[in-house]
């Protein structure tokens, strides 16, 4: 179900409890800002997400009230992830759901990352 993007961070949502490692996902990436796992239910050959580390509900939120540093790290690991994957030639595409109309279901920032095959146009017509 998609959530409103401007509830208050909830600490037992799903992402929350994989930052506590208190259930399991297969990391690609760590650092102090980010982490990047492979999505449970891949839409591409390559679905990985990554989410900040801090206490984010979303895009809106993070790029609200999030710092300086962690906004610059979090960017930055987004484009490392891609890069370490070799998805920038041919290329990959970024997404982050906000909200109901964006179908946002997990209640903290991730940007899904999608490669390994044409991923054709944007969004689906109609
Ligand atoms: P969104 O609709 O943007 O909120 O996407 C949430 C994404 O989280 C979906 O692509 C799910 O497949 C993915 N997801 C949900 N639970 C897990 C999990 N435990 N590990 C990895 N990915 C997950």
């Amino acid at each position: 179900m998609a959530i409103d993007a401007t509830q208050p961070y909830d600490d037992e949502n799903i992402f929350a409890k994989i930052l506590r490692d208190e259930i399991p996902n297969k990391t690609v990436y760590e650092d102090e800002h980010a982490l990047a796992f492979h999505d449970i239910n891949p839409q591409a050959p390559h679905h990985i997400l990554v989410i900040p580390k801090g206490r984010y509900v979303s895009w809106d939120d993070f790029s609200a009230n999030g710092s300086d540093g962690e906004i610059a790290g979090f960017v930055r690991a987004v484009g490392h992830v891609a890069r370490e994957a070799g998805m920038v030639e041919p290329g990959y595409r970024l997404l982050a759901n906000i909200g109901k109309d964006g179908h946002q279901e997990v209640p903290h920032l991730h940007v899904h990352i999608f490669a390994g095959k044409p991923l054709g146009p944007m969004l689906m017509r109609g």
